[in-house]
């Protein structure tokens, strides 16, 4: 599988790249490296990774990345959604069919705000290693391994040394998240001929529960009007296209499952991407390339952006769309040589710059890097998606994580205005939510207060906005669009 790649040369003789492949990243360094004690049972499940059949394929890559051109053109808008940390758990009916709907439904109100289509991406399917900033934690006054993500070991502090056979299970809890994401959706839970549960009886606020109906009232009316005028003649109104996501922090299982395929000649191709050959990577005759075929996206966590670093250098040669975590710490010129190392042909789209600053900080930290980019060579390729969770966790006094919904939604709002201000074009939300009823941020028109935390709180990882906060946090951005 993992075959040569030629070393390629700079116009005018400047020094060549280094030469990619699927495991160079392993030459660089590494930040949040698992070190297995058995290496002879990791070696088996990646053997067995290996074989394995594609997640997703080259042809549905592909088609994202046309839609995620146009995000970057200002003509579509991206929402990606999922847990923090994905359990093995979650791969069950209800949990996957539930967070289907809530962001199909947050998409349906996204598009009558931005009046643009809008591409889905789910954090789910494979969002199971977490970066974490402590390698052990206090469980029960006794110092442990922290919890890594499903992927490496267990919640339970019993169960916290990493377990190789856990990578093979990856795979398969992944694979089977997406096989009935691919069946509910075939079988029509994404028909909009059905009527939807907006569910809007806990917003107490007479103007908020106004201003929700309404919107609600002008969404129902017009899939009404369209179907009355016959204008799904090709069943768009029937199903959509959910494209799944997870942060490539395992290098040794993202690796095996990057595969050398051709390219597809079916996907429509707007500007041609695909000749485009990157400095390094070798795009052969043949017509093939390196796809990641573990999910359609994949992004670089804040912890692991490195220039030199090995997580960098993988990312580099895989032909998937690439998002990139931006933060507080994150200086203004790495994010330049980031672009040039990730997409040196300068491929429309093809990098999503997710921002996670704060809503005290983005106001300061957010104008910068905007300008960096937009005023270079740069300008105009990137998505800029704003992730306005993880820049504002706090802890209660009683040392609860949360996240309050109104800071949530002042970054989200800062940071609207200030593309606005600067010319460029806020192109997506990156948001941690569950389609369940649970109590993980305060706020929101349920009124969650700091003591309600504990009435319902099942994240391992972040807190979650629930599926009320979540379509209200649509409604609002909805609203700001249309203002
Ligand atoms: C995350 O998205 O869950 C995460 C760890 O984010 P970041 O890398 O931005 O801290
Ligand atoms: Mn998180």
């Amino acid at each position: 599988m993992d075959s040569k790649s030629s070393l390629s040369s700079k116009e005018g003789g400047a020094p060549s790249v280094a030469q990619w492949s699927p495991s160079s990243w392993a030459t660089k360094p590494i930040k949040q490296e698992a070190v297995y004690e058995d290496r002879k049972s990791v070696e088996k499940s990646l053997s067995k990774l290996e074989r394995l059949p594609p997640i997703v394929t080259p042809y549905e890559i592909v088609k994202l990345k046309v839609s995620l051109r146009d995000v970057a053109l200002g003509k579509a808008f991206l929402l990606q959604g999922g847990d923090c940390a994905e359990l093995f758990d979650y791969c069950e009916e209800n949990a996957i069919e539930s967070k289907i709907k809530l962001l199909l439904q947050m998409s349906l109100v996204l598009i009558w705000g931005s009046s643009k289509p809008v591409v889905r991406i789910a954090r789910m399917a494979g969002q199971y290693a977490k970066p974490r900033s402590s390698s052990t934690e206090m469980v029960n006054g006794k110092e442990t391994p922290s919890f890594r993500g499903d992927i490496l070991n267990g919640f339970e502090p019993e169960e916290r040394e990493l377990d190789p056979a856990r990578l093979v299970g990856a795979y398969f809890h992944s694979a089977s998240t997406l096989n009935f994401i691919r069946a509910s959706i075939s079988s029509g839970i994404a028909d909009l001929h059905r009527p939807l549960d907006w569910g809007l009886g806990h917003v107490q606020d007479p103007e908020l529960q106004t201003k929700y109906s309404g919107i609600v009232a002008s969404i129902t009316e017009s899939l009404r009007f369209m179907r009355t005028i016959g204008a799904d003649t090709a069943g768009q109104l029937q199903t959509v296209d959910l494209y799944t996501s997870h942060e490539a922090l395992l290098l040794e299982y993202e690796q095996r499952l990057t595969r050398r395929m051709k390219v597809p000649s079916s996907a429509s191709r707007p500007h041609d991407p695909f000749s485009l050959a990157r400095d390094g990577v070798d795009l052969a005759a043949d017509g093939k390339a390196y796809y990641n075929t573990s999910a359609h996206f994949l992004w670089i966590g804040d912890r692991t952006r490195q220039i030199d670093g090995a997580h960098v250098e993988y990312m580099r040669g895989i032909e998937n769309p690439i998002g990139v975590k931006i933060g507080p710490t994150t200086p203004t010129q790495d994010i330049i040589e980031l672009l040039r190392t990730l997409n040196p042909s300068k491929e429309i789209g093809k990098i999503t710059l997710i921002t996670r600053m704060g809503a005290s900080k983005v106001r300061t930290m957010l104008p910068p890097h905007i300008r960096a980019v937009e005023c270079s060579d740069y300008a105009g390729t990137v998505i800029w998606q704003c992730d306005p969770m993880h820049g504002n966790t706090i802890s209660t006094a009683t040392g609860i994580k949360t996240r309050q919904f109104l800071d949530i939604f002042i970054e989200l709002q800062e940071t609207l205005a200030i593309h606005q201000e600067q010319g460029s074009y806020l192109g997506g939300v990156h948001l941690e939510l569950t389609g369940d009823a649970v109590t993980e941020c305060t706020g929101g028109s349920e009124g969650l207060k700091d003591d309600d935390l504990s009435l319902n709180y099942t994240s391992f990882c972040d807190p979650r906005l629930n599926e009320k906060q979540a379509l209200e946090m649509a409604f609002l951005i909805a609203g700001h669009f249309r203002e």
